[in-house]
């Protein structure tokens, strides 16, 4: 389990890590908004998902997701079906591509989904093309109340 502290601390390492390999970027990955993975710790399986606030409140709803019991997410539900298990920030959640303009993400999201699906790598509970509509609907309810 990962405690907020510790969620902190490895932050402020990744936000030490970009300034230093990266100087011409200085807004840290978790920061950004876009395509991500989000990966199982058992199974290595990954999740993919869009976002267009950053991945760090990405990352901390599915947390809250498990942590509830609540499978919201095909990543939660994956998590609390199989009683696998998730790490902290870094090492669990990538940006697989940076997207600011948010008509891009579904498309992207998709294109990603179906690359890791051929590689047999996308995690089970995840199925590329099937949406839950009222899912999408409440998501996007919940961006726009959100504008951060
Ligand atoms: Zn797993």
């Amino acid at each position: 389990m990962v405690s907020g502290n510790q969620i902190y601390n490895t932050n402020l390492d990744g936000w030490l890590t970009v300034r230093l390999s990266k100087k011409q970027t200085l807004i840290p990955d978790h920061e950004k908004s876009g395509v991500y993975g989000i990966k199982c710790h058992k199974c290595h399986e990954i999740y993919v998902g869009q976002t267009s606030r950053n991945l760090k409140s990405r990352y901390q709803e599915h947390i809250r997701y498990i942590k509830n019991n609540d499978p919201r997410s095909a990543y939660a539900l994956h998590i609390l079906s199989n009683r696998h298990e998730y790490g902290n920030i870094n090492d669990t959640i990538t940006l697989l591509k940076r997207i600011n303009t948010p008509v891009l993400l579904l498309p992207y999201e998709q294109m990603y989904m179906q690359s890791l699906h051929h590689n047999n790598e996308l995690i089970p509970e995840q199925h590329p093309n099937e949406h839950n509509p009222m899912f999408e609907l409440l998501q996007r309810k919940h961006l726009t109340s959100q504008p951060t």
